[in-house]
């Protein structure tokens, strides 16, 4: 093994995930503590709004992680990666460019709460992005902690194979550690030492010994018969080493076909180291993920693997603004291979540019260590570059590669703004523009019949957090406007349209006609223009002309000012004047012939559809769900366990105004409800014929 193959191994690109509450944040404060030099660093407490990794303002009042950001730590000879995934819905964003970027993922499960619905989000999407995960239930010290209902659930709700590695020693207030079932032991903490730093490993209690003794032939069981030669001794009644049954269930996490699961007290300090040698011990490192696959300019598939020697390939998976840094712009970045050097220049093969590393940093929430290189396999922030943005592949030139971008949600809401003060409408122009840069799922831009600024976004909560940071993090406060909702048109019919335009005055005349078709596409196809000219009636050099007037007219709607999706144009007719005709008079044309034949194919006003899933005591089920069917919500389905009811429902976004507020009223503060884009329906017919002519008002 080289050096690089060996630190490489010894590298872990990972995030922590979970339901908002389940202890995220505290976790990874317990992760700092016991990776650092314990001088340097105060152990932190989210509840005294102090700890590194939510070093934003806004996170530490909200008690959520709005940020990815991304903290280098050392634990056993390994450098650990830990990229800080958020644990709200609303930026789903977020947790999708992390997951693209993690090797793997360690889970925390709320003891009391287990499988929440977060959690279900998280593991979809850890499955889609094939990142293999172990889970740690964290709260056992907390009352109604149940290790073995929320080992239950992961079988049962994440369909997934637990291998149990631990067990707690007590419950709730009386929960000391854990036993180490590869080890067969007992490591006890001292309830006096709130520092968690020494344990002491003993017997395993008697009373527990049977239980352990089961568990333990359960997980031997279950790590062997992924691996013929283990199963073979195992059947034979050879005994089989710690050390092996590691690294077998080591190779089955890494295949997904095991998750290990652990327990412990992050608030308490109890059971986090084992935590960490887990992390080193099944989590994989980029050595053992797949080669990373893109394409070359020309289209053709390539790849590159994990190592220093091949050309540069990395993803910049977050623009990031550093305030108490005079507001440096921050690239943070993969590199999936080759080095990547600071004073170095590299192709960004996403925008076909060249651009300059001035420097390069590791970050430690919000201190950092500047570096001279990022190697395969690392992860940390550029500084210096202008151009490239989230999902950007950066690579060397003369071997160019492409990954696939990271994909952003349109936005569905948004919000007229307005600075309080006059002269801060610069300052509010620069500082949007650097928060739609860090976030592309936000945008802004300028009304262009009103003259208003507007924000859009992926929800109410959004909105208000990036409000919120004008405030805190920029000194810009603004005025908000109602909240909008993002409608779409679409036509349900075929239908033809025509578009004569032609102008006889004085000198210089206009001349253009275009026919169409016009027909409904599947959901989420976006626009798609046919030229079905034949004959030249148009001539070649104006058939651009009518698809661009057509396209000017989609975005600005027919029925009531917004977008068209979803529709085919085929421009099948048309004629032309050998003197008058001209691009503008085309434009016009194509623009006229789509609106004839938009109004003539059953025209309908889509409206955005959220996924509300809420989570309550089982007594506010009926509350809810009458709540849901007035908001015009459908009920997709509906799961009692344990006295907790999950409520999962389809809601039209303009519906669900106010709604957590509503509904934390409703249920004596106990729901909190989970909002998603879910995707567009028609908008029932009163309701759109009044959505229309206040448009058209
Ligand atoms: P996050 O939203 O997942 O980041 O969760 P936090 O780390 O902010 O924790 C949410 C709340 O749970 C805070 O009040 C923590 O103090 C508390 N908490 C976290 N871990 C534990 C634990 O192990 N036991 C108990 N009893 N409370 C915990």
């Amino acid at each position: 093994m080289s050096r690089f193959t060996e630190q490489l191994a010894k590298t872990r690109n990972m995030g922590i995930c979970a339901h908002v509450d389940a202890g995220k944040t505290t976790t990874t404060e317990r992760f700092l503590y016991h990776t650092r030099s314990h001088g340097k660093h105060k152990i932190g407490d989210v509840d005294e709004g102090n700890t590194t990794t939510d070093f934003m303002v806004q996170e530490k009042e909200r008690g959520i992680t709005i940020q990815s950001a991304c903290v280098d730590l050392t634990y056993r000879d390994h450098r650990i990666n830990l990229i800080d995934t958020p644990g709200h819905i609303d930026f789903g964003i977020e947790v999708e460019r992390s997951m693209r970027v993690l090797d793997g993922i360690v889970l925390v499960l709320c003891a009391k709460g287990g499988v929440q619905p977060q959690t279900r989000t998280v593991w979809r999407q850890a499955n889609r992005y094939r990142v293999p995960r172990i889970i740690f239930v964290n709260k056992m010290d907390a009352t109604g902690a149940d290790f073995y209902r929320v080992v239950g659930q992961i079988e049962g709700e994440l369909k997934a194979k637990p291998a149990v590695i631990e067990l707690p020693i007590g419950n709730e207030r009386e929960f000391r550690g854990v036993i180490d079932l590869l080890a067969n032991k007992a490591l006890i903490w001292d309830a006096s030492d709130e520092t968690g730093e020494t344990f002491e490993v003993e017997e395993i209690p008697a009373e527990l010994a049977e239980k352990a003794a089961a568990y333990r032939k359960t997980l031997v069981e279950l790590v062997a018969e992924g691996d013929d030669a283990l199963l073979e001794r195992y059947l034979n009644d050879e005994e089989i080493t710690a050390a092996e049954l590691k690294a077998a269930l080591r190779q089955a996490t890494v295949q997904m076909r095991l998750v290990p699961v652990l327990c412990g007290s992050a608030f308490k300090n109890k059971a986090v180291q084992p935590l960490l040698d887990a992390v080193v011990d099944y989590l994989p490192s980029p050595l053992d993920v797949d080669a990373v696959r893109g394409t070359t300019p020309d289209g053709t598939a390539t790849e590159r693997r994990t190592s220093d020697e091949e050309p540069l390939c990395a993803l910049a998976f977050k623009v990031a603004n550093d305030p108490d840094h005079g507001n440096t712009v921050l690239t943070f970045v993969r590199v999936y291979s080759g080095v990547l050097k600071a004073g170095s220049h590299v192709y960004n093969s996403s925008k076909d540019g060249k651009e300059r590393v001035s420097r390069l940093l590791k970050l430690q929430g919000a201190s950092r260590e500047e570096v001279d290189e990022l190697r395969a396999g690392d992860i940390g922030a550029c500084v210096g570059l202008k151009n490239t943005t989230t999902g950007d592949t950066l690579a060397d030139e003369e071997k160019p590669i492409l990954l696939e971008g990271i994909t952003t949600t349109e936005p569905v809401i948004s919000q007229a703004v307005e600075p309080k003060k006059r002269d801060d409408a610069d300052k509010l122009a620069n500082a949007l523009a650097k928060l739609s840069l860090e976030d592309p799922s936000f945008r802004f831009g300028t009304d262009a019949e009103s003259g208003q600024l507007i924000i859009s976004g992926q929800g109410e909560l959004h909105l208000e957090i990036k409000v919120d940071i004008l405030k805190r993090t920029y000194g810009v406060e603004v005025s908000t406007g109602m909240p909008q909702v993002s409608y779409r048109e679409t036509v349900r019919g075929k239908a033809p349209g025509v578009g004569k335009f032609v102008r006889q005055t004085g000198g210089h005349g206009m001349y253009g006609h275009a026919e169409i078709e016009l027909e409904p596409l599947p959901k989420g196809t976006g626009f798609e223009f046919v030229d079905a000219i034949t004959g030249g009636v148009i001539p070649r050099e104006f058939i651009p002309s009518v698809e661009k007037g057509i396209r000017e007219a989609l975005q600005q709607g027919v029925l009531a000012g917004f977008p068209v999706v979803d529709v085919r144009a085929t421009l099948v007719f048309g004629s032309y004047h050998d003197v008058d005709s001209s691009d503008q008079a085309f434009k016009v044309a194509g623009s006229m012939a789509f609106k004839d034949a938009f109004l003539k194919a059953q025209p309908v006003l889509l409206e955005p559809v959220m996924e509300v899933v809420v989570e309550v005591p089982e007594k506010f089920m009926g509350e809810v769900i009458g709540d849901i069917s007035s908001r015009r919500g459908k009920v997709v389905s509906t799961d009692i366990e344990n006295g907790t009811a999950t409520v999962t429902a389809h809601v039209p976004l303009s519906a669900l105004f106010g709604y957590a507020t509503v509904l934390r009223g409703k249920t004596q503060g106990q729901g909190v409800p989970n909002i998603q884009f879910s995707h567009y329906e028609p908008v029932p017919r009163e309701l759109s014929e009044e959505i229309i002519s206040k448009a058209r008002r």
